[in-house]
């Protein structure tokens, strides 16, 4: 897709650190470097979001996920976990709208990266649990 950045890392327009590539997905190391070794694999189909996501194209690009995440481990012998984060839509804080997994190697609980999750589990309920988790199963295709 015109004015990508994705799609011009892709195509060599754009210099990347690149990590991996194949037929189906392209892996370069994140810019920020959040922690050493952050890296985006990105589907070389332009897809915005996991929302635009065939079922086939998510299995042959999440298909590829494990052997560079081992891949990483293994080039930085100290990442003792990793965080695999993909961000969809502005409200989720995505930045680019060509679809990426960020793969975020983990080295201690304080190196640079962090996630809040908010327990709002008193607000609820067990019929309110329940009804909120059939409204999503109804509408399962
Ligand atoms: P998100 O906020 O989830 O959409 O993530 C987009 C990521 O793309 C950010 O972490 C940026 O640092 C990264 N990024 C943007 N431009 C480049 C680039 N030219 N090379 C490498 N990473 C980039
Ligand atoms: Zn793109």
């Amino acid at each position: 897709m015109e004015n990508c950045i994705f799609c011009k890392i892709i195509k060599g327009e754009i210099p990347s650190a690149k990590v991996y590539e194949d037929d189906i997905v392209y892996a370069f190391l994140d810019i920020t470097q959040v922690t050493p070794g952050h890296t985006l694999v990105i589907p070389k189909q332009h897809v915005q979001n996991i929302f635009e996501y065939d079922e086939d194209l998510a299995a042959e690009v999440f298909k590829r996920i494990p052997k560079i995440a081992k891949a990483i481990q293994t080039a930085f012998p100290e990442c003792s976990g990793m965080n695999i984060i993909q961000n969809n839509g502005e409200v989720a804080y995505q930045s680019v709208f060509h679809s990426h997994f960020h793969l975020i190697p983990r080295y201690s609980q304080k190196d640079g990266f962090s996630m809040a999750f908010t327990d709002n589990s008193h607000q609820y309920t067990p019929e309110e649990f329940k009804h909120r988790a059939q409204i999503i199963q109804d509408t399962i295709q």
